[in-house]
């Protein structure tokens, strides 16, 4: 079935360290492939809680080297190739920063893990990935780290991903007419915060991509404070556009058109 689950909602450095909400991104079942975006701090735990099988993983997308978005994509690796047992396996999707390391870290995919991949692309905001019938089309952010979203499609459904970002006049264009729009809101309100989102820029951006659907993650502490609930009731109320706020292990089915 294709659908989109979430193992974690949380974000930023204290729910990372108190695991207020798990950290281990989503998985995206479209078609016959497995996408794992995100998987930070639990992945493997959580894949288990949620029943996906990290085995049958065909594509990683990791959107920047932060923590709560990078750390177990090895372990991720191990699990989609069996530690190399099924000889090389899957692709990765990521930034030069994350695959190659920067000045003041060493890549986050080790050799080891990084032979073990059928194909490893080095993206930027404009790039277009092909596998197979799914095609990642990479968005552009305003982070502080090299960061990178996406829209992916299957000729069918078409799903955004902002990834971490803060607000900026292109964000909701990039996303016009998804189905689904997933959005890292880390604050609150009108809390405004130079490298992420606030519900308050959810309203501009999905005023803009018009998806079928939003859905708000990535909750960061003080958000989890004012209820994401009631932060995506909100935003449906001011917007008319469905609004539904992740919880760990929530699973949302994918509506193909004909
Ligand atoms: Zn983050
Ligand atoms: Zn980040």
């Amino acid at each position: 079935m294709d659908k989109v689950t979430f193992l974690g909602s949380g974000g930023g450095r204290i729910v990372v360290a108190h695991q207020l909400r798990s950290t281990a991104g989503f998985i995206i079942n479209l078609g016959n492939k497995q996408i794992h975006v995100d998987p930070g701090p639990g992945a493997l735990i959580r894949c288990s809680a949620c029943k996906i099988n990290p085995t049958r993983t065909n594509i990683i997308f990791v959107s920047h080297g932060h923590i709560d978005h990078v750390n177990d994509v090895n372990a991720i690796i191990d699990a989609m190739t069996l530690g190399g047992a099924r000889g090389k396996k899957g692709a990765l999707i990521s930034t030069k920063e994350v695959i190659m390391g920067n000045r003041v870290r060493t890549p986050w995919i080790n050799s080891f893990y990084k032979n073990l991949l059928e194909s490893c692309f080095q993206v930027k905001a404009g790039d277009v990935v092909k596998s197979g019938n799914l095609e990642f089309t990479i968005s552009g952010t305003k982070h502080d780290e090299p960061c990178v979203g996406f829209i992916l499609s299957d000729g069918s459904a078409r799903i955004g991903y902002t990834a971490d970002t803060a607000y900026f006049a292109e964000l909701g264009k990039q996303f016009k007419n998804v189905d689904l729009l997933i959005l890292n809101v880390l604050r609150p309100g009108k809390d405004k915060w130079g490298t992420h989102l606030s519900s308050e820029d959810v309203l501009r951006i999905i005023k803009k991509a018009t998806p079928e659907l939003a859905i708000i993650q990535h909750f960061g502490a003080k958000m989890l404070k004012s209820d994401p609930v009631y932060e995506a009731r909100w935003i449906q109320k001011e917007t008319g556009i469905r609004t539904i706020a992740a919880t760990d292990g929530l699973s949302i089915g994918l509506r193909k058109k004909d």
